[in-house]
């Protein structure tokens, strides 16, 4: 990764309450639930502790390293844990999103993992996105079980609490948490009217093999 100079840290920071901001407008976090983390060179940035979007600042952001130790000042996001080790453990990572949306969160209370009951289920990276078993959030046991349901996926809901979508960067981890939610919103509304018909493992093999062949994904161009 390029060294992180002050005006692209800067730069991301300045992202980071954008797209909290983006979250709040578009539904996904209300008040101060949710947060983001980004990676910088040997720390990352995460949002703070109890700060709602509209309030957020740049300068805000707090700034850990992977120990879990802050760097300067400020009160990280009581959910530091598991974005220090999401992009501890996944060096393809460069952002998490965590939001209490409606629909995820709906779903993550039934602690119900999402099936292939449509093919774009394979933007989280496989035939399913998984549901991690509760925990209290802010602790290690929270963070242990997401990297489990993680695993070889860039999406999950977390058991009677919300969801997590990882990124490259910043954008994709956003776009892939108003997917995740759009998916939660259909599978619900689905369950509505009947049981949905699952597509086989087939159909989704297939599917992922093509979403390969696209290279970088987004919503917009599949
Ligand atoms: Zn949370």
């Amino acid at each position: 990764m390029a060294a992180c100079g002050s005006s692209r840290v800067q730069d991301l920071r300045l992202a980071m309450v954008a797209g909290a901001q983006s979250l709040s407008a578009q539904g996904l976090n209300r008040g101060s639930s949710g947060n983001i983390g980004v990676r910088l060179d040997a720390s990352f940035l995460v949002t703070p502790s109890g700060v709602p979007a509209e309030e957020l600042l740049a300068n805000a952001m707090v700034e850990m390293d992977f120990s879990g130790a802050v760097r300067g000042t400020g009160r990280p996001s009581s959910e530091w844990r598991f974005h220090r080790d999401i992009l501890l453990g996944r060096p393809e990572i460069g952002a998490v999103v965590h939001t209490h949306s409606r629909y995820a969160t709906s779903l993550a209370c039934l602690q119900r993992e999402i099936p292939a009951f449509h093919y774009m289920i394979a933007v989280a990276g496989g035939d399913s996105i998984r549901c991690a078993p509760y925990a209290l959030f802010g602790t290690q046991a929270l963070s242990d079980l997401a990297l489990q349901a993680l695993t070889g996926r860039k999406a999950c809901l977390l058991g009677n609490h919300g969801m997590i979508a990882l990124g490259a960067d910043l954008p994709a981890a956003l776009a892939l948490a108003l997917e995740v939610e759009t998916l939660c919103a259909q599978y619900w509304s689905a369950l509505q009217i009947g049981e949905p018909r699952l597509l086989s493992t087939e159909q989704m093999r297939e599917v992922l093999e093509k979403f390969k062949g696209y290279g970088r994904q987004t919503s917009a161009n599949i």
